[in-house]
């Protein structure tokens, strides 16, 4: 028998619960997360309104679910929780599968102005994530807009970067009250993003629109969009040789030329938003008008011939009193563990984690602090069976560390409270309850008080 804790709940950490207890019938899985609530990105990071992807929701249930799995919420494993070290005593595998848990940053001057934000933050917020920022409550109907702190007084918003999340905030920013009451977005993002003012929403690349890292069913997506126009400049995407012969392309960065090369052609319906595709823009400074942000400075770059871009040195000042930069996630350091600080990830070998080259025994990592930020949630799948497979590989070394019986036992008995399934399941019901009483379907509990009363209630 071998109990094996998987850290995170996300698409990583639950494949590779299902991996473990499918490919070992003696297996025993421990599924910790720091929140209490599970699913990871799938939950905290999937737009609202992509409810077949949220969907996904279920398979990872089933894993949960499952006779030989244990979902464990609410344990911090690192400072302030559970020791790494303890962890590792207590099974005798650990596998952290924690994502990339922060975002890249530009490094330009202005970047932390009031009114630029991290795309993350703007998701976590519009996805009830419980460490969200939070802002004053509306005093009375109809304030919503006034006191929220993303989209206050904003008609115009920059999107920096050109990747599928980039896609997601301005798809958001575009939708309507109607779109948006159906999600299980909290009422108060709810509220706040059907008052908005926002009209001009540009996302911008600082390649060319062939080096985009969106995908083709994302991108089409913001031409389906009511009420929105997507507009393009056929001069500056003239300037990428992959768009006007896209022949020589991947098939994945073709289809993205075929669908621009469609809307280029195309001229603007009038409508009462638009999304301004831009590129070959580099973000050179975040400008202040009144102390927040009030436009963006961009350098007209031009093609290197190498895949990369050279500055010209003409800039481009585009408004914008909101600020979202998109330009990826990266992972962050863990207590007792290797990490690479180039790539954000922990070094390891098919997943085994290594110490200057060493394999750190009992040690293993799956999804993107194991290969990076990158793909999509399937990806994860077949990034998880590769650790597992090594991890099984090892299990017959591995099986003669002596554990305790049972680590739940331990873990509350030194302080840890965990919400355990029942816990989780409280939580949705609330979910339920809150949504009916608004007229809504679900709808999601957005802080960290509301949360654990819903699970402490079903302990009780
Ligand atoms: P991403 O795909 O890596 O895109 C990051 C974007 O930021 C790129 O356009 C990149 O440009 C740009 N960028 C990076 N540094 C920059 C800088 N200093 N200045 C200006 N631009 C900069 O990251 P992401 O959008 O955060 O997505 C992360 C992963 O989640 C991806 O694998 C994505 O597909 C996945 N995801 C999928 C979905 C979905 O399937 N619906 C939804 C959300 C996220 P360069 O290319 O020039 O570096």
């Amino acid at each position: 028998m071998l109990r094996v804790a998987v850290v995170g709940s996300g698409p990583s950490g639950c494949y590779t619960a299902q991996s473990l207890v499918q490919l070992d019938s003696e297996v025993y899985v421990d599924v910790l997360d720091r929140l209490p609530c599970p699913y990871g990105l799938v939950r905290y990071g999937v737009a609202p309104d992509h409810e077949k992807i949220k969907s996904l929701q279920g398979s990872l249930r089933a894993v949960l679910e499952h006779d030989r799995v244990r979902f464990l919420g609410g344990v911090q494993v690192g400072p302030g929780g559970v020791p790494a070290a303890r962890l590792r005593e207590l099974y005798h595998a650990v596998v952290y599968c924690v994502g990339a848990a922060t975002d890249r940053h530009l490094g330009i001057p202005g970047e932390d102005l009031p009114g630029s934000w991290s795309a993350t933050e703007f998701v976590s917020w519009y996805s009830a994530h419980p460490d969200s920022p939070r802002f004053a409550a509306p005093s009375g109907p109809g304030e919503a807009a006034a006191v929220d702190g993303f989209l206050r007084g904003a008609r115009s918003a920059v999107v920096i970067g050109v990747g599928n999340v980039a896609v997601d905030v301005a798809r958001m920013l575009a939708r309507g009250a109607a779109e948006l009451a159906p999600t299980d977005m909290p009422q108060a993002a709810l509220t706040a993003l059907a008052a908005s003012g926002v009209t001009d929403i540009h996302v911008v690349g600082r390649r060319g629109p062939s080096q985009a890292r969106f995908t083709t069913k994302e991108l089409r997506e913001l031409g389906t969009l009511p009420g929105t126009d997507v507009t393009l400049d056929p001069g500056e995407l003239a300037l990428d040789p992959g768009y006007t012969d896209p022949a020589a392309l991947p098939a994945a960065q073709r289809r993205n030329v075929e669908v621009l090369r469609g809307w280029a052609g195309t001229s603007p319906a009038g409508a009462p938003r638009r999304i301004r595709l831009r590129f070959f823009l580099r973000p050179v400074e975040l400008l202040a008008e009144r102390g927040r942000v009030g436009a963006v400075r961009f350098e007209r770059t031009v093609p290197d011939g190498r895949g990369g871009v050279t500055g010209t040195g003409r800039c481009e000042d585009v408004e914008a009193q909101l600020v979202l930069r998109s330009v990826g996630y990266r992972g962050v350091a863990l207590e007792g563990l290797p990490f690479d600080p180039d790539s954000g990830t922990v070094p390891n070998l098919a997943g085994r984690v290594l110490r200057e080259g060493v394999v750190v025994p009992g040690a293993y990592v799956a999804g993107w602090i194991k290969r990076g930020p990158t793909g999509v949630i399937g990806t994860n799948r077949p990034c998880a069976k590769e650790t597992v497979l090594s991890l099984l590989e090892d299990a017959p070394v591995l099986a003669r560390q002596d554990v305790p019986g049972d680590p739940l036992a331990v873990l509350r008995a030194e302080g840890a409270e965990p919400v355990e399934w029942s816990g989780w399941q409280a939580i949705e019901r609330a979910e339920a309850e809150l949504g009916a009483s608004l007229g809504r379907g679900v709808v999601k509990l957005p802080d960290w008080e509301a949360l654990l009363t819903a699970a402490r209630a079903a302990t009780a």
